[in-house]
């Protein structure tokens, strides 16, 4: 097993199991705290600040703050801030989007990007108009592209359907920034300045949150708490899966 100098974890099935923390995981985490080993967390979730993930994650008794928080809002305003600093957006999504991308210019009068995070007041207008900028030349840039996510009431429809319906509309390829995509990882790696030789990132979830970390070129630690159970399958195999954190030395 190799020495990280510095960890990123994905959260949900990883961290906590929606309201239940991982125990494993919390006392690897403040492990890492007090042994002063940096760490930050990524998450495709569009809606919430990092103010608000790190509150959550300190009543499940995480030491996080905001500047740890890797939030797929957060990677598309750096991702915006690095390739097309000076541009104007329509915006579809929820609070943590719109604070996220506060510095920009929001128009809807020929607006260079359409940036779509989750929105649980999405309507067929907004669908419309954002699809009529995307015909129009916008570039059309989505935070993540979750098919389902779990809520307390069960499986609901994801970020990446909303995405599809202006994709499918106006037969254009978004670009992506959240898991599996490497825009979030490098956004993370960036905001916490590590080095990415030295730097692990841990997930449970294969289809995300491992080949993220492969597609941003940095090793993976596959932890077997969560949603993928069996790795044979895959081609690309993460470069260690453990049972959970207590069987990762530090
Ligand atoms: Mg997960």
């Amino acid at each position: 097993m190799k020495t990280y100098k510095s960890y990123l974890f994905d959260l949900d099935g990883t961290v906590y199991h929606g309201n239940e923390p991982i125990v494993s995981a919390i006392h690897f985490i403040n492990k890492l705290a007090n042994s002063h080993i940096p760490y930050g967390f990524v998450t495709n979730n569009s809606t919430r600040s990092p103010k608000q993930v790190a509150k959550r994650l300190n009543g499940m008794g995480i030491l996080a703050e905001p500047w740890q928080i890797m939030t797929s809002s957060v990677a598309t305003a750096s991702y915006l801030q690095a390739n097309m600093p000076h541009s104007s957006l329509y915006i579809i999504g929820e609070e943590g989007l719109f604070e996220a991308l506060a510095a920009f210019a929001q128009t809807e009068d020929k607006p260079d990007a359409v940036v779509i995070g989750l929105d649980r007041a999405i309507t067929h207008e907004k669908l419309s108009k954002a699809a009529r900028f995307v015909a129009n030349g916008a570039d059309l840039i989505a935070t993540n592209p979750d098919a389902m996510i779990t809520t307390e009431s069960g499986l609901v429809v994801g970020n990446g359907a909303l995405v599809a319906a202006v994709a499918y509309a106006t037969k254009t390829e978004p670009i992506v920034i959240g898991k599996p995509g490497a825009a979030i990882v490098e956004a993370a790696i960036k905001q916490l300045k590590l080095d990415p030789r030295h730097t692990v990132f841990v997930g449970d979830n294969y289809d995300t949150d491992l080949l993220a970390g492969i597609h941003a070129g940095i090793d993976t630690i596959h932890v077997q708490t969560g949603i993928t159970t069996d790795l044979s399958a895959y081609k690309i195999q993460p470069t260690y899966s453990i049972p959970s954190l207590d069987d990762w030395p530090i």
